[in-house]
């Protein structure tokens, strides 16, 4: 049924993200028995074990009401903003201002608000490929359009292709550090180049470009690398940072936005944002807000997913599968051995292995397996994934 004509039951740009996101929601949604007792789930970054009992009981605690106005409307609970803006700077190597933290229902909540209030009708977004699923979708849901500049074969930043795709209409670029699926975590000299195309190119279009940088996976780092935010660069740069991945419980939403000290028109941009998480329901609920101090000393084991990460690439390479390994977050972005992956993928299903698709990332020929998996999963699929190869890609078998 065509639901986008002056009849229909929801807006004209929520038509328009329904088509972008459509596809990919089905990919997401595909009929899986991902509760069964045999299920390996390598589909996306989600806990596979129950949370940690310290996790659990600094909710139980902070989720006591020790005054009258515990669950009352009101501003952001101001232990919550100094503790996050405190431990962002020092892991950013910056001084931020906590006036210029804003806590967010995740990083998807802070990318929402950066574009309610700076995009109009008719800006473009420039995103790179492979983007995060929801991006376009987001943007064509504010009356916004979506301009794709593929990364790089090796997930870096085609610094030529983004001048050349901003135009006169371009508000925000959007870059995604470290980068799902890939994995790759933009390197210093990358992310200052980046900030000279914006700086000259905002001049050039007489009008400030904005930078949102996703930095979902920001505390994700392999082999003791440190994350570099381009908003130490470029000053108009919105942060967006998220304990969704840190903690490995992205349902339970809470994140923040940052802003360097230089932003630019600061007042009127920190009451667009302070007026629009409140009109938009984007500050977390208290109790997540008042375990906050706690939950920034928490985190994932980032040991055993290295750990993972190493045994996996090495038996999958041994396998005969090509892919590079990542330097942060929680995927392998694998090459397909046969040119139809969600078929390679259906293939690995039927055998209860649970992956995604590239098609999912505007990458046909590929796969994504989450390293959130437990280490049971990976010693079951291992030998479906040798299977798999031989079975369905004999010629490129070692
Ligand atoms: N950005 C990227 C690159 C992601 O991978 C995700 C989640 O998978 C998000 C944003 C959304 O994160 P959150 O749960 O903090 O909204």
């Amino acid at each position: 049924m065509d639901n986008s004509g002056k009849g229909s039951p929801v807006a004209h740009n929520t038509n328009r993200a329904l088509a972008a996101a459509g596809p990919i929601f089905r990919l997401l949604m595909r009929p899986r028995e991902l509760e069964h007792p045999d299920a390996c789930d390598f589909v996306a970054g989600n806990p596979q074990e129950i949370a940690s009992t310290e996790y659990v009981k600094t909710l139980q605690r902070a989720l006591v009401p020790d005054s009258r106005s515990y669950f009352a409307y009101g501003p952001p609970w101001q232990p919550a903003v100094n503790a996050a803006a405190k431990a962002l700077g020092d892991r950013l190597d910056m001084s931020l201002d906590p006036a210029d933290v804003f806590l967010t229902r995740g990083a998807a909540s802070g990318l929402g608000l950066v574009f309610r209030i700076v995009l109009d009708p008719g800006d473009e977004v420039l995103m790179m490929s492979p983007p995060w699923f929801f991006y376009e979708a987001m943007v064509l849901a504010e009356g916004a359009d979506a301009v794709k500049v593929p990364l790089t074969e090796t997930f870096d930043l085609d610094l030529p292709a983004i001048e050349r795709a901003i135009t006169a209409r371009t508000r925000i670029v959007i870059v995604n550090t470290p980068h799902n699926p890939s994995g790759r975590l933009l390197p210093e000299e990358q992310l200052r180049g980046l900030a000279q195309v914006l700086e000259r190119s905002s001049a050039r279009v007489g009008r400030r470009i904005y930078l949102a940088s996703d930095e979902a996976y920001a505390r994700i780092l392999f082999d003791g690398r440190r994350m570099i935010t381009p908003g130490r660069f470029y000053p108009a740069t919105f942060m967006l940072h998220s304990y969704s991945k840190t903690l490995l419980a992205p349902s339970q939403r809470a994140g923040y936005l940052a802003m360097p000290p230089e932003m630019p028109d600061k007042d009127l941009v920190r009451m667009a944002l302070m007026v629009s998480s409140i009109a938009m329901g984007a500050i977390p609920d208290t109790g997540m807000q008042r375990a906050i101090p706690e939950l920034e000393q928490q985190h994932v084991d980032m040991a055993s997913i290295e750990r993972r990460r190493d045994h996996m690439v090495g038996e999958l390479r041994r396998i005969g599968y090509e892919l590079v390994v990542p330097e942060a977050g929680f995927y392998l972005f694998v090459s397909c051995p046969i040119p139809d992956a969600p078929e390679f993928c259906d293939w690995l299903a039927d055998r209860r292995v649970y992956t995604l698709p590239g098609e999912a990332f505007e990458r046909p020929g590929y796969f994504r397996l989450s390293l959130t998996a437990t280490d049971a999963m990976v010693d079951k699929a291992l030998p479906v994934f040798e299977e798999a190869f031989a079975t369905l890609a004999p010629s490129a078998a070692r």
